[in-house]
């Protein structure tokens, strides 16, 4: 079994929880301290029960909560190694676990990671494949400009997919935002849009796909309708039962979960 709950998904805050049953790891911490131990709570669960931390890359929206965080027991994260730099000011008593992009690492007993790279104006960014013991796979895909040739290749299969699906070209166009701005979003080292979200799930189309959640939705540059929209044609023209959720930007997304042996549950 493996099971994700969202704390929060946008450019003012991401973290995630993904859970076998018996190990727990946060996806990101950019959001405060006070609110992921919340969420933690809402999701019967607490940091000293974490394996540990899997960072994507040192923006502030994925690791601003990691210094408070980490006041009061010290946190064990996963992360690459060009961007520990930052995480070690940000968290002096932190333990670090670098990863590498291809190669797995086991996250408590229950969990293993495989990081891959992203295409993003970050360090080292990274995304990550999540597979449990009982060979459950969730793919975690977020702050990437565009899909790199190793991410259909490594996700195909997954029973989960998190997807950023973060601008609509027209309302990035019309957001006011300096040229600068609007080139470094939908650039390469930027955001996925919705429709390169919707490419990247053609190309991973499967049937054991059971849910999908859109996360990192801008919000002055798209809309959870605009996003879902999108990708509900899409999912429709692939004729996919995959079930579809909106990351919210700042209230808990509860638990999705996908197992082996029974079916799909929402919690
Ligand atoms: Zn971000
Ligand atoms: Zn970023």
């Amino acid at each position: 079994m493996i099971r994700l709950s969202v704390l929060a998904s946008s450019s003012k805050g991401n973290c995630s929880v993904v859970s076998s049953g018996r190990t727990h790891v946060l996806v990101d911490a950019g959001i405060s301290a006070t609110r992921i131990r919340k969420g933690l709570e809402e999701c019967g669960l607490s940091t000293a029960a974490l394996a540990g931390i899997c960072i994507t890359h040192e923006h502030r929206d994925h690791v601003c909560g990691l210094g408070v965080l980490g006041k009061r027991a010290p946190l064990h994260l996963y992360c690459s190694r060009y961007v520990s730099r930052d995480l070690r000011e940000a968290s002096p008593n932190a333990l670090l676990t670098y990863v590498e992009p291809g190669s797995a690492v086991s996250l408590g007993e229950e969990l293993r990671v495989t990081p891959f790279c992203t295409s993003h104006d970050a360090l080292d960014p990274l995304g990550y494949l999540f597979e449990s013991a009982d060979g459950c796979r969730l793919g975690y895909v977020t702050d990437t400009g565009r899909i790199l040739r190793e991410m259909p290749a490594l996700l195909a299969g997954v029973d989960m997919l998190y997807l950023e699906s973060n601008y609509d070209p027209e309302m990035l166009e019309n957001s006011g935002r300096p040229p600068e701005l609007q080139e470094r979003i939908s650039g390469d080292w930027g955001h996925l849009s919705n429709e390169q979200a919707c490419d990247f799930v053609r190309r991973i189309a499967h049937p054991g796909l059971q849910h999908l959640v859109l996360g990192h939705i801008s919000p002055e540059c798209n809309t959870p309708e605009i996003a879902e929209g999108c990708m509900r044609r899409t999912l429709r023209e692939l004729g996919l039962p995959t079930q579809l959720h909106c990351a919210p930007m700042a209230q808990r997304l509860p638990w999705i979960a996908v197992g082996r042996s029974s079916a799909p549950v929402l919690g």
